[in-house]
């Protein structure tokens, strides 16, 4: 019997579980394949492909200097590759880790392969799927929350001797929501300038002749392990003792502020979860870190992480479909060009992922994604748009993040009340609005802004709905104390504004 292991472009880790089976390295024949086919579905972005493929290179080129015996293979497809591979090695089972996309699972089992496929449970998270499901089902209510305690007692992290949290307390959060005053003192994010085998995967990119997205000029993510543990080391240095305050805040030109820029590594097996928590809790017991700002990035990733994860295998497949507010809208030609909005907060973010495929989480949830929820957009676009745009986005992540928090989309599967806020949250949270040709404090004269006129809107045209969410009464009562004229202006602006953009 010789066994063989297929290693996915999400799977770059040497203690995978398909591959940290055995010790014979230089008898097992490994395969990464490059499919061009697979990154025509989406008009993804190019540094993705570019952060995607060229790490894929590196592992290889890591794997062979271990001893490995590997098959490096660009094609249209998966399964002619695997065909020639399975042939030339006289393979009698291909092990793959068990992908983390329902569709790529799907693949995996579809595929008409000579010989047996066993797919590997997968090591990349904390919490398996059965054990999330075990966690889920046994529960009235799959508040992320309950989820973050259970997980901080399981893996005793931030407890103390007698299984309390440390500090007396789960969560810090009030302290950790401060808005932008004054010069803030921004850490620098660690770049790395391109290698030889990353400027040939950029030229590659670059060649292609189908449609993509964003800009590749300014490459710049790490894409070997070493440079993810860097990106993890400066973020412990740098970042991590002021990572809390400033967490929801947005500032032009500031695209990265004290956030960790860890997602697209960790997404794709550069960094493991645990480590990454673990350097934050090292860090906070050694020097004597601020709690709120650890506590909070670690929420991020034992909580928010595992949660999102646990949840999207743990709804019915159909779960893309949702689209509780019915709503419809096309999505405006702006989200694939920034140029054409005069909106500042959208423009600034939007610019910002076109040059790097990043933007921090509240610019992804309060003003990307508010904007599509409160303007009616169709979720299942915005979920497609996020897709292709973000560096760090697949199915698993996406489908929960996008439709359940940011788009209420599940109708309350995921968040207790949708994330919908008008100027007055962006101008708190950012310098956007001084910027802007708009004026953010109207809502339905000239000149007013689109992001306080579709506000009114979403709860004037959902306030049935919005009804039966115990935490908007008090915004639905300030609705109600509107003029009936000027809510009928509002709503006219905002059916106008889908009409001429
Ligand atoms: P930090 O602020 O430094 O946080 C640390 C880590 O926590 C992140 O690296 C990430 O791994 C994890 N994390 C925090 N929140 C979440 C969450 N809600 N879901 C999953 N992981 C989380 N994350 C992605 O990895 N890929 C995506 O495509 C993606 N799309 C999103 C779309 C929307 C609408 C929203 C609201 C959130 C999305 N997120 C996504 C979650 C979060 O915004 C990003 O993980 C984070 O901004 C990545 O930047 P960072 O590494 O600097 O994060
Ligand atoms: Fe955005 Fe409105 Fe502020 Fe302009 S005024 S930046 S559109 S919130």
């Amino acid at each position: 019997m010789t066994v063989g292991v297929w290693i996915l472009g999400d799977q770059l880790w040497q203690n995978q579980a398909a591959l940290n089976r055995t010790d014979d390295k230089s008898s097992l024949p490994i395969i990464l394949i490059e499919s061009w086919q697979h990154v025509q579905q989406r008009r993804y972005h190019q540094q993705k492909l570019v952060l995607i493929w060229s790490a894929m290179r590196h592992f290889a080129k890591e794997l062979r200097g271990g001893g490995w015996q590997v098959t490096y293979t660009k094609s249209e497809d998966f399964e002619a590759p695997l065909k020639a591979w399975i042939q030339a090695h006289n393979i009698t089972e291909v092990r793959v880790m068990a992908p983390n996309d329902r569709l790529f699972l799907q693949l995996v089992q579809n595929l008409q392969l000579p010989c047996k496929t066993t797919i590997i449970p997968n090591n990349q998270f904390l919490w398996t799927e059965t054990e999330f499901k075990d966690w889920a089902s046994s529960r009235k209510r799959l508040l992320m929350e309950d989820f973050y305690r259970t997980s901080r007692q399981r893996f005793q992290v931030l407890m103390d001797s007698s299984n309390k949290p440390v500090g007396g307390k789960w969560n810090f959060d009030k302290d950790n929501r401060q808005p932008p005053k004054g010069k803030l003192d921004t850490p620098k994010p660690l770049w790395f300038e391109p290698d030889v085998i990353t400027q040939e995967v950029i030229a590659q990119v670059k060649s292609l002749s189908f449609p993509t997205y964003g800009k590749i000029e300014l490459f710049r993510w790490g894409v070997t392990r070493e440079q993810a543990m860097q990106v993890l080391d400066n973020f412990i240095e740098q970042c991590l003792p002021a990572f809390g305050p400033y967490q929801d805040a947005m500032v032009t030109g500031e695209e990265t502020m004290w956030h960790s820029l860890t997602s697209p590594y960790l997404n794709i097996g550069l960094l493991h979860p645990l480590e990454v928590i673990q350097a934050a809790e090292t860090a906070y017991l050694e020097k004597n870190l601020n709690l709120n700002g650890v506590e909070g990035f670690i929420r991020q990733i034992l909580g928010w992480r595992e949660y999102i994860r646990g949840m999207y295998f743990y709804v019915d497949a159909d779960y893309f479909e949702n689209n509780w507010f019915n709503h419809t809208q096309p999505l405006p030609e702006f989200f694939w060009d920034a140029s054409k909005t005069d909106m500042n907060c959208l423009r600034q973010v939007l610019t910002q992922v076109e040059g790097s495929g990043y933007a921090h989480h509240i610019q992804r949830l309060m003003i990307l994604s508010n904007f599509g929820l409160i303007a009616g957009i169709s979720p299942q676009e915005l979920e497609k748009w996020f897709h292709s745009a973000f560096v760090d986005a697949y199915d698993w992540v996406m489908q929960t993040n996008v439709l359940g928090m940011g788009l209420f989309a599940d109708g309350g599967v995921l968040a207790s009340k949708p994330y919908a806020a008008s100027a007055n949250y962006i101008n708190k949270m950012s310098d956007y609005c001084r910027g802007c040709k708009f004026d953010r404090t109207v809502r339905s004269g000239e000149n007013a802004c689109p992001f306080n006129f579709f506000y009114w809107d979403f709860l004037a045209r959902h306030r049935d709905k919005l009804q039966s969410i115990g935490r908007m009464s008090f915004i639905l009562a300030n609705l109600d104390k509107m003029p009936p004229a000027e809510l009928a202006t509002i709503r006219q602006k905002a059916a106008e504004w889908h009409l001429v953009s």
